[in-house]
């Protein structure tokens, strides 16, 4: 007997249009950065899908597809569903997902003003409801005409009949996030003077032309959904009274099969992808009254979104009548096998979204393909995909030392692949820079990372033993068949700035009171009241500490080398609500600036532009945010003195948390030393119908 929970609610199949979803677990449209240029879909795609769809997902949205040549997107990687050669690959697609056991929608979208002209190789003029500039590039958009806009619903109605021939379980019209639809839909963007603004009635005409438009190429029998924003969550935008009223008057054409609810436009571009920082549900209150609207107008279902990223709450929603279907999506980027470990009451093998949006939201603001801290082989499935691994060809007896999370994760993949382990670790809880991440403001979802690995370490049997430092006379000692050194890093307190390159050491950095954010957040009470915080950091290791401190009463100002106040949170999407928080608490900041020199309490700071003198700053305690130096005298010692022997991790070089922990992997694979452990460019973006056989399923 089990006493875990059963998520009958959420388990439970729901009926959508004329298709059957086997629960109510849904991932919604996200960017991912695999088309390679020509828009088309490829085995990446594939992989990805399917790797979720044999987890157990119930419903799947793909990543939006444009639809017309007008739309175009930040760069050149999202899919083009109006090129007609897509429907051989879409077919691939949604085989290999309906194989097992999921349902697939196309979302189709013009990106409208939140596209950019040059994306692709020639220039194409932005379109909007009206004339206007964009909050995510800063170009002007100009007004449609009528006939644009029937252009635009005839090319959604096309791609939708592309979309079906494909093999799709219905498609799903972008009308949020401040695309093009939605913006007709927002009186802050919509200022026309036609039928096509003024009043509610005339704000939704467009986007119904496009639905019947759409519904009239597809035929009753096909699922349409609609996607809208619940609130702009902008200052004197949008909010939910108004945007229930308007998916009213959508819902009572009775185009509609499903109302998909979010929040957010390119102004609050946050809102739509919330980090760690905001409120678990933060949409449910307004989405239980949208579903009641709804429910008013048809009997159709509605699906929420909105960090939910407890499965009790999201079963308790749909009990409730909150809503339909619950989308988790980063939490099945991290996990694809989530619902599937909830339906066998595995939950202690989940492996947790950590609310980062470092691999997948901040990969992708810099072009890239997405990704995930806690499972690197989030868009590599075809290379790492659960299908691919292998037991051990000769199970041996492996030695890690230290347990932070790159000495965690190649511990647990030598254990899986059928090896025997010793994990030891210096200190006593597994876990290293991670428990001190989780001690940030609102990072307390970092501490899932260490917390699922060990639960998995100790479950699948490997031998933990902590508080246990090896010299390395002791790990030849201990004989083992491979050891692999994973012992971290300590943190640079030298005062160096990359801007600085020649000046290895700021005078004064060796005074006592002169701390790194490691020991600030190991020992706050050592802290004086006013602190100078050094950023060289640019990320939420310096803002965080900041933070940290104000919030036990200090008095902190941060100087920073870069150009603006912690410019890497833009990339994790973190910034606007970090910004809010240290501003309120009143944190004080110099950018462009870095120290010259610290004497007793006074540092000299000066303009790293002009090179000239600036301010002189007090404090009790300066406060070095300046990275880490690789902490690898054992692996040094160990050379030549145990067969099979790596470095990896910090110990390696220090580097983000993603990057180590996907070294861990290959460590636990055995590949450090492979050849072909190196992806060549391309080589996922294939398309030659290779998942049939590596998945396991049979084209029909
Ligand atoms: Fe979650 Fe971070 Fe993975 Fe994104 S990268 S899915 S936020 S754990």
């Amino acid at each position: 007997m089990t006493d875990s929970p059963t998520y009958s609610h959420l388990l439970s199949p729901l009926k959508i249009g004329n298709v059957t979803v086997r629960n109510r677990l849904m991932q919604t449209a996200h960017a991912k950065g695999f088309h390679a240029g020509n828009g088309l879909t490829n085995d990446r795609d594939i992989y990805y899908q399917a790797e979720r769809a044999k987890g157990g997902i119930g419903l799947i949205v793909t990543g939006a597809r444009h639809t017309h040549p007008h739309s175009t997107g930040p760069g050149r990687t999202l899919a083009r569903g109006n090129r007609e050669e897509i429907i051989e690959r879409d077919r691939e697609m949604c085989r290999a997902v309906q194989a097992h056991g999921g349902r697939i929608v196309a979302q189709l979208i013009h990106f409208g003003p939140q596209g950019r002209s040059g994306a692709l190789d020639d220039y194409r003029v932005l379109w909007a409801p009206s004339t206007m500039k964009s909050p995510a590039y800063n170009e002007w958009a100009k007004e449609m005409t009528k006939a644009e806009m029937d252009e635009v619903s005839e090319h959604f109605s096309l791609t939708a009949r592309y979309s079906k021939e494909a093999g799709f379980d219905g498609v799903e019209l972008h009308y949020s996030h401040g695309y093009l639809h939605q913006q007709f839909l927002s009186f802050v963007y919509n200022k026309r003077t036609d039928e096509y603004g003024g009043s509610l009635e005339n704000i939704v005409r467009f986007p119904i032309e496009t639905l019947q438009r759409v519904r009239d190429e597809v035929g009753p029998d096909f699922m349409v959904g609609i996607r809208v924003s619940m609130d702009e969550c902008t200052v004197d935008g949008m909010h939910a009274d108004q945007a229930i009223e308007m998916t009213r008057l959508m819902v009572r054409t009775g185009l509609v099969d499903y109302v998909s609810a979010t929040a957010g436009t390119y102004a609050a571009h946050a809102d739509q992808i919330p980090p760690g920082d905001y409120p678990e549900n933060w949409l449910v209150k307004d989405g239980a009254r949208m579903r009641q609207a709804i429910r008013e107008e048809a009997d159709i279902p509605m699906f929420i979104v909105g960090h939910i990223v407890d499965p009790k709450e999201a079963d308790d929603l749909v009990a409730h009548g909150a809503a339909d279907m619950v989308a988790m999506t980063r939490t099945q980027i991290a996990d694809p096998e989530f619902a599937n470990k909830l339906r066998d009451g595995r939950e202690d093998e989940i492996n947790h979204c950590i609310r980062c949006n470092q691999a997948c939201i901040a990969r992708l603001m810099v072009g890239n393909a997405i990704s995930c801290v806690v499972n690197p082989a989030a868009g590599r499935e075809r290379r790492f995909g659960a299908h691919t691994l292998t037991p051990a060809a000769s199970p041996a007896h492996w030695l890690v030392i230290g347990g932070g999370p790159a000495g965690m994760k190649a511990a647990l993949v030598l254990r899986q692949r059928g090896h025997r382990v010793t994990l030891v670790e210096a200190g006593e809880r597994l876990g290293g820079q991670l428990n001190l991440a989780a001690r940030l403001p609102r990072r307390e979802k970092f501490g899932f990372l260490p917390r699922d690995l060990e639960r998995q370490l100790r479950k699948a049997g490997v031998d933990i033993q902590l508080n246990t430092r090896l010299d390395a006379d002791q790990v030849a000692a201990f004989g083992a068949d491979g050891v692999i050194v994973a012992t971290g890093s300590r943190p640079l307190k030298t005062g160096f700035t990359s801007t600085r390159p020649a000046v290895d050491r700021v005078p004064g950095m060796d005074q006592d009171n002169v701390l790194s954010v490691v020991e600030v957040l190991e020992n706050p009470d050592a802290v004086g009241r006013r602190v100078v915080l050094f950023d060289e950091d640019g990320g939420r290791y310096a803002l965080g500490t900041a933070e940290f401190l104000l919030d036990r009463g200090h008095q902190v100002h941060l100087v920073s080398r870069f150009n603006a106040l912690s410019p890497n949170l833009a990339l994790t999407l973190d910034l606007p609500v970090n910004y809010r928080h240290v501003f309120e608490k009143g944190l004080e900041y110099t950018i462009n600036s870095w120290v010259r020199s610290v004497d007793g309490q006074r540092a000299q700071l000066f303009n790293l532009f002009t090179d000239r003198d600036s301010q002189t700053l007090e404090a009790d305690h300066f406060v070095i945010a300046a990275g880490h130096a690789a902490e690898n005298t054992l692996y040094q010692s160990l050379q030549g003195r145990v067969s099979t022997l790596h470095c990896i991790g910090d110990a390696l070089l220090p580097r983000p948390l993603q990057d180590v922990i996907y070294e861990g992997m290959l460590a636990g694979r055995e590949m450090l030393d492979d050849p072909d452990r190196f992806i060549e460019q391309g080589e996922l973006e294939s398309f030659d119908h290779d998942w049939r056989e590596t998945l396991g399923t049979q084209a029909q």
